[in-house]
């Protein structure tokens, strides 16, 4: 075999190789054990002249593996790049090292804590539901606007959408549990409106809502418990006042707002200057409603309340848009407004 030839097209090749990873393969092509070196070096025997093809050959090796080094020294490394952008990649974002758990989660568990406490069964349940669970069973009449496309997320199967609100899991509740009394239930889930989509609004949104029948249960139970709901979430100095409110699934209904933690009251960004953060909706059960549910209500009286828990924990976290709450990368500041 010519070594001279050999010489000549691996010179060649290692010049062209523009990296550590191609330089690696011709040396092992080249100078591996079962490479092309080796191999010539197992012809010795069958030269005309052995021991001047041992010395070529030997030199040829010598040769190759200096310009392979050589090379070597002035080749990008392959592998030193890969990690230098990989370092470059997250030192760019700024992306923290872990996950964390979502801001609404954080809500639900932190109320699902209080519930617990106060006697509560946490449930969960379906989010397509049926007309009759979301609107007729709530005392919701037959042409309320709510009940109406344009409001409510409607699916293909006849009466079936997604639910509205998780007063829906109240219906069911009530219903199975109307021989089994006492209720004391609490439930977070997320509830789906025909909404438009814009930094305050968002057709999917989440609520937490609770439910007590009971034997004499009255309206100082209701405002007793949620006192104590944001006295526990917010401490002993919380200030919240009830406004008289109408739906249909309760009467006499109520509207807790909460006094804005940020201004105390005086008015800033986050409570759009009213000083005050709208929790939510409640109310003792509508008889009606308790009725259609098969309980009697003349013996039986109960409390519901429902929060929207989204506006409530951007607040919390000084999130000025919903989209964030919903969009793939949550890595918000809090306290950074
Ligand atoms: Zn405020």
């Amino acid at each position: 075999m010519d070594l001279n030839k050999i010489k000549t097209d691996y010179n060649e090749k290692i010049n062209k190789a523009k990296n550590s990873a191609k330089l690696e393969l011709i040396r092992i092509e080249l100078l591996g054990r079962n490479g092309l070196i080796n191999k010539l070096f197992t012809e010795i025997k069958t030269a005309p002249n052995p021991k001047e093809y041992g010395q070529q050959l030997n030199s040829l090796k010598n040769e190759l593996e200096n310009i392979i080094k050589e090379k070597s020294n002035n080749t990008i490394n392959v592998d030193s790049k890969i990690e230098n952008c990989k370092l470059k990649i997250v030192n760019s974002f700024g992306l923290p090292k872990v996950g964390h758990l979502h801001p609404i989660t954080i809500t639900e568990r932190q109320l699902n804590e209080v519930f617990r406490k106060l006697g509560f069964s946490i449930y969960n349940s379906p989010e397509i539901v049926t007309n009759e669970y979301n609107f007729l069973r709530l005392n919701v009449p037959q042409n309320h606007p709510a009940m109406d496309m344009q409001d409510t997320i409607y699916i293909k199967q006849p009466q079936c959408l997604l639910r509205t609100q998780t007063s829906t899991i109240e219906s069911y509740l009530l219903q199975q549990q109307s021989k089994n009394l006492p209720i004391r239930a609490a439930f977070p889930g997320c509830v789906y409106r025909n909404e438009k989509v814009n930094r305050s609004n968002h057709f999917v949104f989440h609520q937490y809502q609770a439910v007590v029948v009971d034997k004499g249960v009255t309206m100082k139970d209701l405002i007793g418990t949620m006192d104590l709901m944001f006295k526990t979430l917010y401490g002993p100095s919380v200030v919240v006042r009830y406004r008289c409110k109408y739906y249909p699934e309760v009467e006499p209904g109520v509207g807790p707002d909460m006094q804005c933690f940020n201004c105390k009251g005086k008015g800033c960004v986050l409570c759009k200057y009213a000083g005050w953060i709208e929790m939510g909706g409640s109310g003792m059960i509508h008889p009606k409603v308790l009725q259609m549910a098969g309980i009697d209500p003349k013996i039986y009286s109960g409390f519901a309340f429902g929060m929207g828990l989204d506006r409530w924990t951007m607040a919390e976290n000084y999130i000025t848009d919903i989209r964030t709450l919903m969009g793939g990368n949550l890595a918000y500041k809090p306290n950074e407004l």
